[in-house]
């Protein structure tokens, strides 16, 4: 089991876009998704996505509450109007910004058998899935900030000791 490194705001990782996984069986699929269930067990962590650790491949894993999952491939479907939530990120440490966010969201994709495998809830649950699959897409939370906080967000980002871009 490997925790792996998290990569931060200004690794270009971050900004591509992920290539679907065409054998979720293959071994380097399996140890992929080893090492995100690994990284992501640490109290604290809520989602990782395979980007945060330099992989261009469409996995993440969640951490809601200790209970701990991933999905290959995932397909996202959100209903509800859009609410304020606060969000934070693994690669952009020590801070967090309100942004909207479905209150209820669905993934479906397989696990590393090829079976099917179904998230979805509220909360937390909805938060992290929605916020995983933006990762998947090269987006990270604090490009879709209402544009006032999104200043605000970037002036306190740049001053922080870990950022370096
Ligand atoms: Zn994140």
């Amino acid at each position: 089991m490997t925790e792996r490194q998290i990569r931060l705001f200004g690794d270009p990782v971050l900004r591509s876009r992920t290539d679907l996984i065409p054998d979720p069986g293959d071994p380097r699929v399996r140890a992929l998704v080893e090492d995100l269930v690994d990284t992501v067990e640490a109290p604290g962590r809520a989602g990782l996505a395979a980007t945060q650790i330099g992989v261009g491949l469409r996995a993440f894993s969640v951490n809601i509450d200790g209970d701990i999952s991933y999905v290959i491939n995932p397909v996202l479907e959100v209903s509800g109007e859009p609410e304020l939530v606060d969000e934070g990120c693994l690669s952009v440490p020590g801070f967090y910004f309100p942004r909207l966010r479905h209150p209820w969201a669905r993934v479906t994709g397989v696990d590393v058998d090829g079976n099917e495998v179904v998230l979805e809830g509220d909360g937390l649950m909805a938060q992290a899935l929605q916020h995983e699959t933006d990762h998947l897409d090269g987006k990270l939370y604090i490009e879709g900030l209402e544009p006032e906080t999104k200043r605000e967000a970037m002036r306190a980002i740049r001053q922080a000791d870990w950022f370096s871009a």
